[in-house]
């Protein structure tokens, strides 16, 4: 039982916080202090609120230290996303997807469709979506998973690097299909699919359409293989149109010289 509480001695107090590591609650000292002077919380109130104001700086410090892990080679969100130009897809279906119960049941999405229509940044922006929901997420193309793989091997570190893709809740292979895979990268294509497969969610973005994905792989019996996985619990969505990137050539006239 506490008998008594003796008055804080600002040195002691400044090393226990720094000892508990409370780094945030040993920052805002002096303005919580003059806050609860000005407030008179109750004593509860008080320590809820320098425990609230710990927590968010902690998992502010974590979300930003996932966004980096995550490797995304941009940052853009469906708020970025043009529906209108891109009209192929429901803004909805995919605000539904950004709920995130696709990663919560460990199912796969899969965008397909030409160059430039959005394939990736709708990959980013899920991906965004599931780093701030606490989620641990991964990017990688086909292409660098592939160059991982081949130094992996050389070196003797494939289990690690696996190990490391693997602990992700979600993967996103972006670019499958722009090279052709041989015997080795075509096994581990198969292997990071096989080991995700009802245990992690992938997003896969591809510009091919499923029945050319035998040749992408160095036997068909292999992409089969991949895409009985990838499939099974999958939301398939195909973006049409235009490319994004060349939409103010299809539009707005070119401009005269003079
Ligand atoms: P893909 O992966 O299908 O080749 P990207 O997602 O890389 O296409 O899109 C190309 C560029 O155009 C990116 O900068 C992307 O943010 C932008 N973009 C594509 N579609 C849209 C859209 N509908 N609204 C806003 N930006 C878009
Ligand atoms: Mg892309």
């Amino acid at each position: 039982m506490i008998r008594a509480i003796p008055p804080a001695d600002r040195t002691i107090l400044e090393q226990g916080l720094k000892r508990l590591k409370l780094r945030r609650v040993r920052e805002l000292l002096d303005d919580v202090n003059e806050l609860a002077l000005r407030e008179e919380p109750s004593y509860l109130d008080f320590l809820a609120y320098i425990v609230d104001q710990e927590i968010a700086a902690r998992e502010h410090t974590q979300q930003i230290k996932r966004l980096k892990s995550a490797k995304f080679p941009f940052h853009k969100t469906l708020d970025d996303f043009d529906f209108a130009f891109q009209n192929s897809i429901s803004r909805q279906s995919m605000l539904d997807l950004a709920t995130l119960g696709f990663v919560e049941a460990h199912e796969n999405i899969v965008l397909l469709g030409p160059q430039g229509v959005g394939k990736t940044h709708l990959a980013v922006a899920l991906g965004i979506a599931a780093v701030n929901a606490g989620y641990r997420v991964l990017f990688m193309t086909a292409d660098s998973l592939t160059q991982t793989i081949y130094s992996a091997l050389a070196d003797g570190t494939l289990s690690q690097h696996m190990n490391r893709i693997l602990r992700n809740d979600l993967i996103i292979l972006d670019e499958v299909g722009y090279l052709s895979l041989d015997a080795t990268g075509s096994n581990h294509l198969f292997q990071v699919i096989a080991k995700a497969y009802e245990t992690r969610s992938l997003i896969v973005t591809s510009n091919l359409e499923f029945q050319e994905w035998g040749e992408l792989f160095d036997k068909p019996a292999t992409a089969a293989a991949v895409l009985d996985r990838l499939l099974h619990h999958a939301h398939i969505i195909t973006l049409k149109g235009e490319s994004y990137r060349m939409r103010s050539r299809l539009r707005v006239p070119p401009t005269k010289e003079v």
